[in-house]
């Protein structure tokens, strides 16, 4: 998402004359994408605002600025405290970053713009293509914000509630990056599979689903080859959905479903308005339909309160959804969230031990379901050399395995070509063009 909002902020300047540079010391404007989610990355930006003062000093000219999560939630306090900071762009003010730069070129004056804006607003469907360079994949925005209210999550105060874009201005952004040579399209938003329901309380209506019919109609765009989402809550993936992931042949076999935990219990603390049966139905009904469909997940442990007993479920859980990968994360309270207020009470070392044993038993069980993919052969979608060795290249089959193979003569970016594959490992599948293709 946060990619996203940097590219399109760039495309927005670059129509307004100024030019890309990926090199700090050369930049005259630098802005700083922040994030809010984890406090990490909240301290990483407060450093690399400190560290800029080292550019501002040696061009006291550069315009310097904020935007994203820190930038709406902070970026008053942010603007007093950091002399060498001109202005805060909120999370729905991307558009206007072009203006802010031009008053800031006309007079040095610090401005912050924190307003909640339509999300169809100008500059949202704005991409930055390098010259003369093809691109086979693009991201596209169709919601902002989120109104689930996780209990640990802080996205819904700094991202607002949910605002679902016009969805003939997003397949019309799709169509346009496909006539530019785009092949595949990740849609983003906190919660796509509620895209079209704003702010309404699972589970939606049986047979309704505007995500679906959104995919449908993407679906359709010629040229584009392959369509991937993220991330869906599973309490708005319904039968409709499932169907429609099932049957579209664009869109990619491999779903992001985030399960936080495998307890009911703590789900129900979590706020996460589903029950680890109904979670997994989910996983079963796309499986039973599409056997070789792979999932990813992201995962809480040491929630306050979870138990072994809930470790286990969650365990248990992970299990059975057989996931491919996993982004497991070891609970930290955030600040002015309703969890923070509850004592951290599992500690850190029982974290640390829960996180490993749950990447140890999913590493070993996918390591032996890849070993089952040896001999068959997948339509890869070539992203180019290997960063490990670049006389091979790697790419991805619509399940999102990351296949390593030596490129056929010819072989572009974006090209999706059969390899066969010899030989694998929990991470990687190594492969080679079949004879005679
Ligand atoms: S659905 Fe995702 S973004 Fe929204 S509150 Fe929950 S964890 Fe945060």
């Amino acid at each position: 998402m946060n990619e996203r909002d940097s590219d399109s902020a760039a495309a927005l300047l670059i129509a307004a004359g100024h030019q890309f540079t990926a090199n700090e010391d050369d930049a005259d404007i630098f802005i700083l994408n922040t994030c809010s989610v984890r406090e990490q990355a909240e301290r990483k930006a407060i450093g690399k605002l400190g560290i800029m003062k080292r550019l501002k000093e040696k061009k006291p000219d550069m315009i310097f600025g904020i935007m994203g999560c820190m930038a709406q939630s902070r970026g008053e306090e942010l603007l007093q405290s950091i002399k060498h900071l001109d202005f805060a762009a909120g999370t729905d003010q991307i558009h206007m970053i072009p203006e802010l730069v031009e008053d800031i070129l006309k007079e040095r004056k610090k401005s912050y713009l924190g307003d909640r804006t339509s999300p169809d607003s100008p500059g949202i469907d704005s991409h930055r293509f390098e010259p003369g360079e093809k691109q086979y994949s693009a991201f596209v925005s169709i919601m902002r914000g989120c109104s689930r209210f996780c209990s640990y999550c802080i996205v819904p105060f700094v991202r607002g509630p949910e605002r679902s874009r016009d969805a003939a201005s997003i397949v019309n952004e799709c169509k346009m990056l496909a006539e530019r040579g785009v092949k595949e399209i990740m849609l983003l938003g906190q919660n796509v599979a509620a895209y079209g329901m704003d702010n309404t309380a699972p589970p939606p209506p049986p047979g309704v689903s505007p995500f679906a019919d959104l995919l449908t109609q993407i679906n359709d765009i010629e040229g584009l080859c392959r369509i991937r989402f993220t991330s869906p809550h599973p309490a708005f993936f319904n039968d409709r959905l499932i169907q429609a992931v099932a049957e579209l042949p664009k869109v990619c076999k491999c779903v992001h479903l985030p399960l936080q935990s495998g307890s009911d219990p703590v789900l129900k603390r979590m706020n996460r308005p589903y029950t680890a049966e109904q979670y997994l139905n989910v996983i079963r009904s796309l499986r039973a339909l599409v056997p070789d469909i792979t999932f990813s997940t992201d995962v809480i442990v040491g929630f306050p309160g979870e138990t072994e007993e809930d470790f286990n479920a969650t365990r248990r859980v992970m299990a059975e959804a057989a996931y491919d990968n996993a982004y497991i994360f070891k609970y930290s309270p955030r600040k002015g969230t309703k969890s923070a207020k509850w004592e951290d009470d599992v500690p850190q070392e029982i974290k640390e031990e829960r996180n490993r044993i749950l990447l140890e038993d999913m590493e070993q069980a996918l390591e032996k379901r890849n070993r089952a993919l040896s001999g068959r052969v997948f339509d890869v979608l070539a992203e180019g050399p290997s960063k490990r060795n670049p006389n091979r290249w790697q790419g991805r089959t619509d399940t999102f395995k990351n296949v390593v193979f030596l490129p056929p003569p010819g072989v572009k970016e974006g090209d999706i070509i059969p390899v066969k594959i010899a030989r694998t490992t929990a991470m990687t599948l190594y492969g080679e063009i079949p004879d005679g293709m």
